[in-house]
């Protein structure tokens, strides 16, 4: 499918929507009034820094939600002011959040349905409004509420429209885009749907394994088996990686992303020689500005003398896990939440979610004596929640002295 040109007649609709109802101050005041908190803004003033009792508390200088996670959720609360009566649904949560989705579902909201991956729009008709979330939605679901004749708002960050740009120019030049992404990610998902041909690679291991088969030293049968849900249909290893281009998930880690750049231009060159590398690679920076900038805070967070971290987010936040993982490669002792609520403060005990693993609760979460706590949360995460969080170490140390 021609997807440039599938857009630019959708932004021409009188039934697309990619600005709001609001302006843009307007917008940020009343997203203050429902998320902000004034203890994290008295921390922030503080030098990230809050001493209470025995319980030291250390926030991350950059964490929290970013720039367009708060404007997909303004709009997504514009929209219902703007159509007051009319059915609304959104293709996907607005942003990883269970408390701002649940806000939205309160606000009579309606969410797609899926199974196993594959969304029901049977019941979206005619006229309905349809919400696409910060990370975008595919192009062919754009197309199908589009032909429906649905009105859609489109939050999708410019910083996720950027990718399928630097995608669409791969294609333009027949380029393999390879994605560094999970491949089930909605926000993969979608840049998969305006590239041509792509292979998404989870991580620097999984480059790797692609860079030894373009210099020849792969096995064909494991290639595709291995690549069978991350790549496009009828993807030829032996054909299709001759030219490629590097675009990412825009919340992966930034260091790896990097990585898997040099990598792949090491490969080019070593397999074509520098004359031909502009004909077999092609590279863009798709990292976002806000990933970018928590992540760093985050490196710096981990070199303070801390007891413990507190990493909140989503559980399918990407961005969120990423933060984790700096974490976990320093050996500290972390915890990622998703609500305050896994915060069990009569028994002081904590649920959360060790990377990779499910749910697990650990007793004596906050050990007696003098405590430092490392806290940073995910794009997706209001201050309120990581207030809450606080006030609820602040009552277990006032406890369990
Ligand atoms: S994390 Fe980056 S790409 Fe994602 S919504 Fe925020 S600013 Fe946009």
């Amino acid at each position: 499918m021609d997807t440039q040109s599938f857009k630019r007649s959708l932004h021409q609709s009188d039934r697309y929507n990619r600005r709001g109802f609001g302006s843009p101050t307007k917008r940020a005041q009343a997203l203050e009034k429902v998320y902000q908190s004034s203890l994290i803004g008295s921390i922030r003033d503080n030098g990230y820094l809050l001493e209470h009792g025995r319980l030291k508390v250390k926030l991350a200088e950059a964490f929290g939600f970013c720039w367009g996670v708060e404007r997909a959720v303004a709009m997504a609360y514009e929209t219902r002011r703007h159509y007051p009566n009319e059915r609304i649904w959104i293709t996907n949560e607005i942003i990883h959040n269970p408390s701002v989705n649940d806000h939205l579902r309160k606000m009579n909201v309606r969410f797609i349905a899926a199974e196993k991956g594959v969304k029901d729009f049977s019941g979206v008709e005619n006229g309905d409004v349809v919400i696409l979330p910060a990370f975008g939605a595919t192009v062919q679901e754009m197309q199908l509420l589009h032909e429906r004749g649905c009105h859609i708002i489109d939050t999708t960050c410019p910083w996720v429209s950027k990718v399928w740009h630097t995608v669409e120019k791969h294609k333009k030049h027949t380029f393999t885009s390879i994605i560094h992404g999970k491949y089930k990610h909605e926000e993969t998902l979608a840049t998969s749907s305006f590239a041509g041909t792509y292979l998404v690679v989870l991580d620097l291991e999984e480059a790797q394994y692609v860079s030894d088969y373009i210099l020849g030293n792969g096995n064909r049968e494991d290639f595709l088996l291995r690549f069978s849900k991350a790549s496009s249909p009828c993807f030829d290893p032996d054909k299709d990686l001759a030219s490629i281009g590097v675009a990412n998930q825009t919340t992966m880690l930034k260091s790896e992303t990097e990585e898997i750049g040099r990598l792949f231009e090491l490969t080019m060159l070593r397999r074509y020689g520098p004359e031909k590398l502009n004909d077999h690679f092609l590279a863009f920076n798709t990292i976002c500005d806000a990933t970018e900038e928590r992540q760093g805070a985050m490196f710096s967070l981990v070199d303070e003398p801390l007891d413990m971290l507190v990493v909140i987010g989503g559980f399918n936040s990407s961005n969120t896990t990423h933060l984790q993982e700096i974490a976990i490669s320093r050996g500290l002792r972390s915890f990622h939440i998703d609500t305050p609520e896994r915060i069990g403060e009569v028994d002081n005990t904590i649920s959360h979610m060790p990377l990779g693993k499910s749910l697990v609760k650990e007793d004596s979460f906050l050990p007696k004596g003098k405590v430092s706590v490392g806290i940073t949360s995910g794009a997706s995460t209001p201050d309120r929640v990581v207030e809450d969080v606080i006030q609820k170490l602040m009552k277990l140390s006032d406890m369990n002295v």
